[in-house]
């Protein structure tokens, strides 16, 4: 039996290390790692520092006398570097099939549905060459019915240089054959305490895995466990995602830490909520028509309730925060009324459309050229420096005490690289 409808996996090699030969390209066939944050662990190696028996998260200082001897090369993680590679490899890949899942920043599942005529094996390798081509990164493609064996297959065209790294996993005997050497750790989503217990009732490869009558499954390995083996079979379980779902508006409120009375205060806040929501906006290539700002008290405020509001209309549609950021800092002087306890403000921006629809208007003026140079400019700048590195004097440049309260805040582990959760 030959399944027709196949995912592929698109697994970028060493990719830290990969990244940084792009630049260093007399460093081809020679040892390269990366080093996490502080330069405390190794996080990338290329196959020559995995042969000197280098493991992956090791700290430094342990493997210092064998990186001096082997004249290995040390670089410390340069994650805005890697980011851009990572978008280049992305793009590169969306030109080959519609449905494609970024999964993390090296790794994408492919999906080939309607390719039923194609020869897959082929594509893949032009795939992989074109990526090499365009963005000099090295990848392995694995290509099966699913996302787990798609995941197996990679594995196995990342680690056997008979592949030459495609492996194509699109019939039951050569599942069946992958899956009998295949080790339980290995396989996705299968955690190390899961493959100590399944290791314990004697379970050390996929196939073993498989045969286990279901129920058994099901009590070893719970409901994930049991989707993940029929997944192994050949039963799509696990459903391909579309990510970065654009969102149809874009909201940005929040509560005072303490009751704001002055104007000031308010417009500052207002700012800075625009700031977040256009930076949101502008990620998802998104224009806005409506922009709508409020101020409010506390249901229950002393000194009486007030709710004022206003809707701000761009035509045509805007992504530029300075355009927002005039008309807001206006429609805020226009709600707000004095000797009010003010406890919460925010927007919403509405009727979203593609930054490359924009309906022009004759009338108004479209976003300059120069506006969106701005925008984009600053929107990189704080990718890379982190949040607010860059910002409108609008938004206020003193320490802002409106802002939520925030000492128990956990570190923004997944936004900020300088709080990213460090090891070791
Ligand atoms: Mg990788």
């Amino acid at each position: 039996m030959i399944f027709s409808n196949l995912t592929a996996l698109v697994d970028c090699n060493s990719f830290y290390a990969s990244c940084e030969r792009v630049f260093r390209p007399s460093l081809a066939k020679k040892p390269v790692l990366v080093l996490s944050n502080n330069d405390g662990c190794v996080i990338a190696r290329t196959q020559e520092v995995k042969d000197l028996g280098i493991g992956m998260g090791v700290p430094f200082f342990k493997v210092k006398d064998l990186v001096a001897k082997h004249h290995v090369h040390v670089f410390s993680s340069n994650y805005a570097l890697y980011g851009d590679m990572s978008r280049r490899v992305m793009r590169t890949l969306q030109t080959f099939t519609p449905e494609i899942e970024v999964y993390s920043i090296d790794e994408a599942f492919l999906h080939f549905s309607g390719f039923e005529k194609w020869d897959l094996h082929a594509h893949a390798t032009h795939i992989r060459s074109k990526v090499l081509q365009y963005t000099g990164i090295p990848t392995s493609v694995g290509l099966a019915p699913t996302k787990v064996l798609a995941k197996v297959a990679n594995h196995l065209a990342k680690k056997q240089s008979v592949y030459q790294g495609v492996c194509v996993l699109d019939t039951v005997e050569k599942i069946g054959q992958a899956l009998a050497y295949f080790p339980i750790e290995d396989l996705w989503g299968i955690g190390r305490n899961l493959s100590f217990t399944l290791g314990q009732h004697g379970i050390a490869t996929a196939k073993q895995l498989c045969d286990l009558p279901e129920h058994y499954v099901r009590k070893l390995c719970g409901v994930q466990g049991q989707r993940l083996v029929k997944e192994l079979k050949g039963v799509a379980c696990f459903g391909f995602e579309k990510n970065h779902k654009a969102k149809k508006q874009i909201i940005s409120t929040r509560s005072f830490g303490q009751r704001v009375y002055a104007l000031e205060d308010l417009q500052e806040a207002i700012a800075s909520h625009i700031s977040n929501a256009c930076e949101k906006l502008r990620k998802q290539n998104h224009a806005c028509r409506y922009l709508y700002v409020f101020i409010r008290t506390g249901k229950h405020a002393k000194h009486g309730q007030y709710y004022g509001s206003d809707v701000l209309t761009f035509d045509p549609s805007t992504l530029s925060t300075h355009k927002m950021l005039k008309a807001a800092h206006q429609a805020v002087k226009r709600i707000y009324k004095k000797g009010y306890a003010y406890k919460k403000c925010g927007v919403h921006l509405s009727e979203l459309v593609s930054s490359h629809q924009i309906q022009k208007n004759f009338f108004t003026p479209e976003d300059s050229n120069k506006d969106q140079r701005l925008m984009m400019i600053m929107d990189q700048i704080n990718q890379k420096q982190g949040r607010s590195t860059l910002k409108f004097a609008a938004c206020g440049t003193h320490d802002i005490n409106w802002s939520m309260k925030s000492n128990q805040r956990s570190p923004c582990y997944t936004t900020r690289w300088s709080e990213l959760l460090k090891v070791g």
